[in-house]
């Protein structure tokens, strides 16, 4: 079967789809709703460890009869993690289960792992990026033959949460010491919670302008789509339904069709339900705002 370019599938659009069932289910629901791009929680979110996935398993997602429609197939890592302190037990916990998870990425052939920087628990912003660069030098370290890239999330600075500015993130990938092996996603309800003004007047331009200025357009490879129920600056990182929120539509429609960004893939981390209806409706809606030409 003659696989097809990503760019045949543009936008790469799609939701953060349940696993239930197994991996390869998640695929079935995806492309069942109309994604063109997904993610996935690779284990449990909420938990550290999980059992290995078998080879079979693994096989029948790489090898999965509908993959080749997803353009872009990415995870997200799990909630424990923190890689921005150092000398605790949940620090080796939360190297061993990142570990862990980048070697299931490789199994199953995916090639990003979104992750939160970290938190760093009152220690300072300079101690906890400093915990952060160690801890990816030596995941990189141990690892010098993956594929999959950790792709650092940009945060709405919740309590000590490490990655809300996009200077934050921009120290992280000058420090490491093999910064190609990293990538970076945004999502805007973290950037307006973190106080980038997306919903103003030529907001979206403005904040991607910056983000380009001060990361780089080239280190982004994932965008999380989602609208905020927190106020502007309110570092509270609550999602909302697209158009319900305080970003509003403006942004998602220059999103939709600035030339910088359409190669990239756009994912709804939104609130829904079992059936997946509201992201249906998103994608519609996204979609919808593409200018023809
Ligand atoms: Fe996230
Ligand atoms: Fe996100
Ligand atoms: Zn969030």
């Amino acid at each position: 079967m003659p696989s097809k370019k990503p760019s045949d599938l543009f936008p790469l659009l799609g939701s953060h789809v349940p696993t239930v069932g197994g991996v390869s289910a998640a695929i079935d629901r995806g492309v069942g709703i109309g994604c063109t791009a997904m993610q996935i929680f690779v284990k449990n979110n909420m938990q550290w460890f999980a059992k290995p996935l078998p080879e079979a398993e693994a096989k029948g997602f790489r090898e999965h009869p509908l993959r080749g429609k997803l353009g872009a197939v990415v995870a997200h890592a799990g909630y424990l993690i923190n890689l921005g302190v150092e000398g605790t037990d949940n620090h080796e916990k939360s190297l061993r289960s990142l570990s862990d998870e980048m070697l299931r990425c490789e199994q199953l052939g995916i090639r990003s792992l979104v992750l939160h920087p970290g938190s760093h628990l009152g220690a300072g912003m300079e101690a906890g990026i400093g915990c952060v660069v160690r801890n990816l030098d030596r995941l990189h370290a141990e690892h010098p033959e993956l594929k999959v890239r950790i792709t650092l999330e940009t945060t709405a600075g919740q309590g000590a949460c490490i990655g809300a500015r996009f200077e934050e993130i921009a120290e992280i990938l000058s420090a490491v010491k093999d910064p190609r092996r990293l990538e970076v996603c945004l999502d805007t309800a973290h950037a307006y919670a973190a106080g980038y003004d997306l919903a103003a007047p030529k907001g979206a331009a403005k904040t991607f302008a910056e983000f380009d200025r001060i990361v780089g357009l080239k280190r982004l490879t994932v965008l999380h789509i989602n609208d905020s129920k927190s106020a502007l600056g309110s570092r509270v990182d609550r999602h909302d339904n697209l158009g319900k929120g305080k970003i509003g539509l403006d942004a998602f429609r220059w999103i939709m069709n600035a030339p910088e960004l359409a190669a990239i893939p756009k994912i709804l981390e939104t609130p829904k339900g079992k059936d997946l209806a509201e992201d249906v409706e998103a994608m519609k809606l996204l979609r919808g705002f593409l200018k023809k030409d």
